[in-house]
């Protein structure tokens, strides 16, 4: 069963957000994930197979840092796609939004077919990547994340527990 942690703060989050991971892993997960909104409002993504542990050699081992004061971040159990770090959580959408999913959404096929019609291009091979795109989606008629979120659930069939950020 799949862990989310998300933390908004005024300090650097990465170190905080290893701690936090670390404590769902009881939970049982084959990966791990973590994004953060960097000082330039770019994202910065590290995943990694394994345990928590394989994560947090991947961060110290970076050259440049992976620093920002909001993030969200994952451990995977894989019930669509292999485990790996590309379907590892979080997923991204047009460097726009990024999200990470606890659940299966059931109709993924069925809006994959809709999004690959209207240009977005698929990185993994899991269910939840349709969601980041059906939030980026909405954004580009500039709503707000809120609103958008909340239209693009409308679509999904399934069970999901969200981390999001944009
Ligand atoms: N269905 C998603 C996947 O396979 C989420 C699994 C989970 O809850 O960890 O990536």
């Amino acid at each position: 069963m799949c862990g989310i942690i998300g933390i908004a703060s005024n300090k650097s989050v990465s170190s905080n957000i290893i701690q936090s991971l670390k404590k769902l892993e009881y939970r049982g997960y084959d990966s791990s994930g973590l994004i953060v909104l960097s000082k330039e409002n770019t994202f910065d993504r590290a995943r990694s197979v394994g345990k928590v542990i394989n994560l947090e050699k991947n961060l110290n081992e970076r050259k440049r840092k992976i620093r920002g004061k909001i993030g969200i971040a994952h451990t995977r159990w894989a019930t669509h796609g292999e485990p790996s770090s590309i379907n590892a959580h979080p997923h991204i959408s047009k460097n726009n939004v990024s999200v990470v999913h606890n659940g299966i959404i059931e109709n993924y096929i069925e809006l994959k077919n809709k999004q690959l019609k209207q240009g977005y291009e698929f990185q993994s091979e899991t269910d939840t990547e349709v969601i980041a795109h059906a939030i980026d989606f909405e954004l580009q008629s500039k709503k707000s994340l809120l609103e958008s979120v909340k239209e693009a659930v409308f679509a999904l069939k399934g069970s999901y527990g969200l981390g999001i950020i944009s």
